[in-house]
């Protein structure tokens, strides 16, 4: 699906790419580069215009890792089939996640030999990862209000301290639809790499691009396709915020990241003028 500047898929753009062979629509609830919010409950609704059309062998999948445990999260509300998410991202630990099935779907097993999980999937169950999601998804539900109130504040003073102290930066994502703990921001004239490893030295952790698949060096398909230019791309960054970061944190990464930026920047400048000197050799 194309998107707009800011990362939302159009309705429309979903309705008009459904053909009669489609037999799964799946969008993310909300984007982990940017934080972009999707509408999946109007897509939702396309999807059921065209099941009571009589295509029943339609279903809606969404990813809701970045979603649940950040923002009120109802399947029901949603009006999905289908949906998704990973443990380790709301402070559950790595190696367990949940797929919600709507009753009446039918899934065919992904792996064979056995007869947990309904058929899908052999193998004993890990009940003390199991029992470790519930409780994260309990702690989540309880703190879900003061969570969302704490990042989105952490992540204004974030961004309104870098639009204040450094020139030449860029906000990704949309302004309005998305979520509070996810800020991408682009700084012109400096390479991301280069300032995620200077930050790590300062024991500030960033990242570029998606987390899963750092180490790449094609640029961000996220921001790619937001029209993004490449240069701006290559000086973005994703900062991700918990309930567990403070204030005084946030002004210790705006004194560091303010530091350090005027020197790379200084570097460039350096660099491009030695560059000058030697090509009129
Ligand atoms: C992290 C993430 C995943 C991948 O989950 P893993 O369990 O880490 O493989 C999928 N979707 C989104 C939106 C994520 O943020």
């Amino acid at each position: 699906m194309p998107v707009s500047a800011g990362g939302v898929v159009d309705v429309a753009d979903v309705r008009a790419a459904i053909c009669d062979e489609t037999t799964v629509v799946s969008i993310m609830t909300v984007n982990n580069e940017i934080g972009t919010i999707q509408p999946i409950a109007d897509i939702a609704a396309v999807v059921r215009e065209r099941k009571a059309a009589g295509q029943t062998h339609l279903h809606l999948h969404t990813d809701g890792v970045q979603a649940v445990g950040k923002i009120p999260v109802d399947v029901r509300d949603l009006g999905v089939d289908l949906l998704s998410i990973a443990g380790h991202k709301l402070h559950a630990p790595k190696g367990v996640g949940a797929l919600f099935v709507r009753k009446g779907v039918r899934l065919s097993a992904r792996q064979f030999g056995g007869h947990q999980e309904r058929g899908r999937r052999p193998g004993t169950e890990a009940v003390p990862m199991i029992v470790a999601l519930g409780a994260a998804c309990e702690l989540a539900r309880e703190r879900i209000g003061d969570r969302g109130l704490h990042t989105g504040e952490l992540r204004d003073r974030l961004e309104s301290g870098i639009r204040n102290r450094i020139p030449n930066v860029g906000f990704n994502g949309d302004p309005a639809k998305r979520v509070p703990h996810i800020a991408n921001i682009s700084f012109g004239d400096v390479h991301g790499e280069g300032l995620l490893i200077s930050l790590d030295l300062k024991g500030v952790a960033v990242a570029t691009g998606a987390a899963c698949s750092s180490g790449s060096v094609e640029p961000s398909h996220v921001l790619v396709a937001l029209g993004i230019d490449r240069e701006r791309i290559h000086g973005s960054l994703r900062f991700s915020l918990s309930e567990s970061n403070t204030e005084a944190e946030i002004d210790d990464v705006l004194d560091i990241l303010t530091e350090v930026i005027e020197r790379l920047r200084v570097d460039a400048d350096l660099d491009a003028g030695t560059q000058a000197v030697s090509g009129s050799d």
